[in-house]
């Protein structure tokens, strides 16, 4: 029997699971990945998340990736608004800075990150937030518009993450953590995270935990290995699953489902 586990973090609307979508569901079911958080990244990837948790009983997130920022269409904030009233979406986002791969320029994904701050703030919504290699410029956006959320699949320095906790966001662990090479900084700081601010997320369909065995020939990532993820965090942490599993469960029913009456 597997401790129940919530999947932080899916991008189930990926093309990659179009054609098994309903075996991914039943094989994450069947591993005990009860709830998911279904991640938006575009308008219309935030529109069929939502269809999707409603169709299967998750919950969605409303955004535009730092990525996408330079299609961001001009209305996007009213779009997003709307999006936010449903019961479903219980997040703003995924949004926020990548000047690691800067798919849009990086004045563009300052203009539209801010604008996500301020509707979260609005709302008083939790921000699903992306940072890579962008530390400096998200602490000025987060210092001006002051927020609640989860930096996700956090990936950065030590001092990044000890600004980040005397925030008060939570920290997203995905698989990035059983990466024996790019995991390593990630695998000493896992610790210093305090019990009431982990989550822990696949990232899906990406960051397939490389400890995983055997390993899907596909190299494709899926909620089902989030028990991966938290195996290997319970070691590192020296703690047991069964402790991982309900303090990630409470995180993430404290930040996301408050409203629900959860
Ligand atoms: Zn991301």
């Amino acid at each position: 029997m597997h401790n129940l586990l919530i999947d932080a973090g899916v991008n189930l609307t990926s093309s990659q699971f179009d054609k098994d979508r309903t075996d991914i569901l039943a094989r994450a079911e069947a591993a005990g990945v009860d709830n998911m958080l279904l991640i938006g990244c575009c308008l219309q990837s935030s529109q069929e998340s939502l269809s999707l948790a409603k169709k299967h009983g998750y919950v969605s997130t409303a955004g535009i990736h730092p990525h996408d920022a330079k299609d961001a269409p001009t209305d996007f904030v009213s779009q997003l608004r709307a999006l936010a009233e449903h019961k479903k979406v219980v997040a703003i986002g995924e949004c926020g800075l990548d000047f690691n791969r800067d798919f849009s320029p990086r004045d563009s994904q300052n203009a539209i990150l801010e604008q996500h701050l301020l509707l979260a703030q609005q709302l008083d919504m939790p921000v699903y937030l992306h940072e890579r290699d962008a530390f400096d410029s998200m602490r000025v956006q987060l210092e001006h518009t002051p927020v609640k959320g989860v930096l996700h699949c956090f990936t950065g320095t030590q001092d990044a993450l000890e600004y980040y906790l005397d925030y008060g966001l939570m920290i997203g662990i995905t698989g990035w953590l059983c990466d024996e090479r790019r995991g390593e900084q990630l695998q000493k700081l896992l610790p210093l995270i305090p019990d009431d601010r982990l989550l822990l997320e696949t990232d899906a369909p990406y960051l397939l935990p490389r400890s995983l065995k055997p390993k899907p020939k596909s190299r494709r990532n899926e909620p089902a290995f989030l028990q991966e993820v938290a195996k290997v965090a319970a070691e590192l942490r020296s703690q047991t699953i069964e402790h991982i599993s309900e303090i990630t469960r409470n995180n993430f029913n404290r930040l996301f489902l408050s409203d629900m009456g959860e």
